[in-house]
């Protein structure tokens, strides 16, 4: 048995982390997480946590399910491993496939797998752009994508995506791919603009980049349903529908990365219900297994899918464990428990409205809260310097990091991103979980205002 500190020397010594300043480790160390049950993350010294996040927006069933173990156990002693290249393939994928097409929104019905939301991406790319290649269009491969957009780590998932920082560590950038304005009314409306006129507006910011890029040069129009790890950032019920507008008028393909949204969080299977739009792509992974097994699916609709078989010949391109027999035994334990459970049901009907309403309560007027939203069970607070300017803090979201330690010190997990919070639970908790969330939220705020304020 290792204690913290030899844990964390070691952690120091030998493990780089994704998206973590090393010289903090260095001096505080890491926090060790090493077990969980239910809604709650534990650490080695014993602190019991409401884990917010569901890991990275993905355990939506909750940790310690018997279920999945049993799942990928059976599976490992059946068969461990098969690939499913040069026309092979094994009844575990194959079904499960089945069930995401059940599952889909009508028209996808093909599914390829990955094992990260960063391959399913990648894999969408080069299917759209071959699919316009395969139509005769070549020239039709530009990309239009958002500012703040998430789309994954590798080469194109970091190129597809609008971060900032990321786009500045960017050697080698995937051209071709163009950032517009995201659907942020927070921070992009115009003074007295309602919700649905500045809807309408940032999707003529895509509309105006695909006749600056020429209507003939445009592949498709990658998105976030609802924005993920740049906020939470909740679109107008205007924006989807005019997007999906727009793409139809220019034959521009819609793709959508419901790698967060997939799979119940919105409060239907697919975000892709919830805004009543029908994309041609849809990128999953995350919830899929609730992050018991590393596994993305791509599913793909008719149209593209028609053309791949038809004018296609083969694909080149896969991974060793596309369609992973453990991962996918997984995946059908976990969907089956979403169902059985009624998990996405109850976040459309009971737990996503109530959070939307308790969180406002607890810390709609709290002087450093400039807004709170949510969909489904997917929440954001902004934090602010001054509620009526919406003026931030200065130093770079370091006020958010502020209060986002404190909530975990009062035994909630919860992420800064910028200067705003965020929250994205296990589709598992009830009211009470998310007063008690609440509870520890408003603390957390009251401790940072000691210092801000
Ligand atoms: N797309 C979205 C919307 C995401 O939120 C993420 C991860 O957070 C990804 C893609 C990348 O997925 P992965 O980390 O599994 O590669």
């Amino acid at each position: 048995n290792f204690s913290l500190e030899q844990l964390q020397a070691i952690d120091s010594a030998h493990h780089l982390h994704p998206f973590t300043d090393h010289k903090d480790l260095r001096g505080a160390g890491a926090r060790m997480i090493t077990r969980a049950e239910g809604p709650f993350i534990y650490d080695l010294e014993g602190n019991q946590i409401l884990d917010g996040m569901a890991g990275l927006w993905c355990v939506n069933i909750g940790y310690g399910r018997e279920e999945l173990a049993k799942a990928a156990y059976e599976q490992m002693k059946e068969l461990p491993y098969y690939n499913s290249f040069f026309r092979c393939s094994s009844p575990t994928p194959v079904l499960l496939a089945q069930k995401i097409a059940e599952l889909a929104p009508k028209g996808l019905s093909q599914v390829f797998y990955g094992s990260s939301g960063s391959e399913a991406n990648d894999t969408a790319l080069r299917l759209v752009r071959q699919f316009w290649a395969l139509e005769g269009k070549p020239e039709k491969n530009r990309i239009i994508s958002r500012r703040s957009a998430y789309h994954g780590s590798t080469i194109a998932g970091t190129s597809l995506g609008g971060m900032a920082g990321m786009h500045g560590q960017l050697h080698g950038a995937v051209p071709n791919i163009v950032h517009v304005m995201p659907p942020y009314a927070f921070e992009e409306a115009k003074p007295g603009e309602s919700d649905d006129a500045f809807g309408l507006r940032a999707a003529k910011a895509v509309e105006d980049a695909i006749l600056e890029a020429g209507v003939d040069n445009v592949a498709a129009f990658i998105g976030e349903p609802v924005m993920g790890a740049g906020g939470v950032k909740i679109p107008p019920a205007t924006y989807w529908p005019e997007i999906e507008r727009i793409c139809r008028k220019y034959d521009v393909l819609l793709m959508l990365d419901e790698v967060i949204t997939g799979y119940g969080r919105t409060g239907n299977w697919f975000a892709a219900e919830t805004y009543g739009i029908t994309p041609d792509t849809i990128t999953t992974a995350k919830a899929l297994t609730s992050g018991y097994q590393p596994l993305s699916a791509l599913l793909v609709g008719d149209r593209v899918a028609d053309t791949m078989v038809q004018k296609g010949g083969e694909f080149y391109h896969g991974y060793t464990y596309s369609g992973h027999p453990v991962a996918c035994a997984v995946a059908l334990a976990n969907l089956n428990i979403i169902e059985k459970e009624g998990l996405v049901e109850r976040v459309r009907e009971d737990t996503g409205p109530y959070l939307n309403k308790a969180l406002a309560e607890a810390v709609g007027d709290h002087p450093l809260v400039g807004e709170t939203r949510s969909i489904g069970m997917m929440a954001a607070i902004e934090i602010v310097k001054d509620r009526n300017t919406r003026e931030r803090f200065p130093g770079d979201g370091s006020a958010a990091v502020l209060i986002r330690d404190h909530a975990i010190a009062n035994g909630l997990m919860m992420r800064a991103t910028g200067d705003t919070m965020i929250l994205s639970p296990p589709l598992i908790w009830t009211r009470e979980t998310i007063d008690t969330a609440c509870e520890r939220i408003k603390s957390a705020l009251d401790a940072a205002a000691k210092t801000l304020i």
